[in-house]
């Protein structure tokens, strides 16, 4: 193979390409790159909420459950930062946000493979080869594999409205909106939503906090063992062999096993709610509307009225706001910079086709594969865009491209 030709070219650095890369770099003689569009590596970084915790053990880091002796764990990340002692004494119920944040960025700064500021913008497959093309630079590679996360889901009708006052939950802490004496209306019951609205209800300065949910009741996630059983290599491959019209049916039976709400964040909500009726005389500052669909937005810059429509209790059919916050949630898209491939690419029904390695069904040589992280819910289920499985997914990827067993999945 000519020596400018790397193993395989990865797009996107999340954490999902990034246990890739920590897995990989044990591997002698295994040449890949990494490449992200950001400066530096962050993690969600609108949503990286100082209360905000995992929702997944500390087990399920990047490589743990596939390599539990890999200096890339978490609990080596703690040893080596000094603070193992420290962080058991503090026992916390679960992992903040900004330290699995810190832990990755530890992690980013240990792997020579990524490099960041390359954002790719084409991919061709010419000679055996797939050439990944950012700005100013090109690299080759025998595989190719998309990392490149979800896309924030907005809804047509609010589209116009975007801007400082109008924006998804995922712009949050960037658009850093002056919520001081503002009507704010959070839209969306998922678990942004209610992690936004915990944020909000903490802080004195809003006039207001309303959250809308379409959703009938603000529903908890169900973290039991048997919903967390979905969430193992098992499952996930029993999931994957099953007929399509079946894997959509679960999809939506099982979708609160990672889409309902962290118990303690509605927990917290509730209590703040409770503390504004009856400790600070400040009854309705916090207005909570299930089963409330947002149907239409109108006015602004300044103020804007939101169209709902309602069967819940005491649910009005207009809603005023000075600032809207769009929770919508996520999905999938193949990126544009697959434009020039993405007709090779099989589909049924229109879903994208993923064999049993992450790979795309494609009509190129079998020993050029394009393989798929966070992209394949429909394939894989509920756990795919998940930490649960990452390091798994990450060696079955690894085994494939190498062709042998490195890793037990
Ligand atoms: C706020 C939030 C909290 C979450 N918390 C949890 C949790 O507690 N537990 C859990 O199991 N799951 C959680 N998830 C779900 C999931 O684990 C995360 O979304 C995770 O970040 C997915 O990793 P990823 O690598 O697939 O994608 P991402 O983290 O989105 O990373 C994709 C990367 O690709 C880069 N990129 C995109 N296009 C290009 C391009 N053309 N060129 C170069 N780079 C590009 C992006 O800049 C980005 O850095 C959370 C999701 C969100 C939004």
């Amino acid at each position: 193979m000519n020596e400018h030709i790397l193993d395989y070219a990865a797009v996107g650095v999340g954490p999902a390409n990034m246990s890739l890369a920590a897995l990989a770099h044990s591997v002698e003689g295994l040449r890949g790159a990494h490449l992200e569009r950001r400066e530096t590596f962050s993690w969600h970084p609108g949503l990286l909420l100082p209360e905000a915790t995992l929702q997944v053990s500390l087990l399920k880091d990047l490589v743990t459950l596939v390599d539990p002796t890999s200096p890339f764990s978490f609990l080596s990340f703690l040893a080596t930062e000094g603070r193992l002692y420290r962080f058991l004494a503090a026992d916390f119920p679960a992992v903040l946000r900004t330290e699995f944040n810190q832990y990755l960025k530890w992690v980013a700064d240990r792997l020579p493979s990524l490099t960041f500021g390359a954002d790719v913008q084409s991919v061709d497959f010419r000679e055996g080869a797939f050439q990944v093309r950012t700005g100013d630079s090109e690299v080759t590679a025998r595989h190719l594999v998309l990392g490149t996360g979800l896309t924030p889901s907005i809804p047509e009708t609010f589209r116009p409205f975007l801007g400082p006052s109008v924006f998804h939950s995922g712009e949050f802490l960037l658009r850093a909106p002056d919520v001081t004496g503002k009507r704010v209306v959070v839209v969306g019951g998922g678990q942004s939503g209610a992690e936004i609205v915990r944020h909000l209800a903490t802080d004195a300065a809003p006039e207001s906090v309303t959250w809308a949910s379409r959703r009938t009741s603000f529903q908890p996630m169900d973290d039991s063992p048997f919903a967390n059983d979905l969430y193992s290599p098992e499952y996930v491959r029993h999931f994957h062999a099953l007929p399509a019209e079946r894997k959509a049916r679960l999809l939506e039976r099982q979708k609160y096993t990672s889409d309902g709400i962290d118990l303690q964040v509605l927990q917290d909500i509730y209590r703040l709610s409770y503390r504004d009726e009856y400790l600070e005389n400040n009854p309705g500052r916090l207005r909570f509307l299930p089963d409330c669909a947002v149907t239409a937005l109108e006015g602004g810059p300044d103020e804007f009225k939101l169209h709902t429509e309602s069967s819940g209790l005491d649910a009005p059919a207009m809603l005023a706001a000075d600032i809207v916050i769009l929770c919508t949630g996520y999905a999938y898209e193949l990126p544009d910079f697959m434009a020039t491939l993405a007709p090779r690419l099989r589909r049924t029904d229109g879903l994208l086709s993923v064999r049993d390695d992450f790979s795309l069904d494609w009509d190129g040589p079998d020993g050029n594969r394009i393989y798929i992280q966070n992209g394949a819910r429909h394939a894989w289920g509920v756990a795919d865009p998940n930490l649960s499985l990452l390091a798994w997914r990450s060696a079955v990827i690894l085994n494939s491209m190498l062709g042998e067993t490195r890793y037990q999945v």
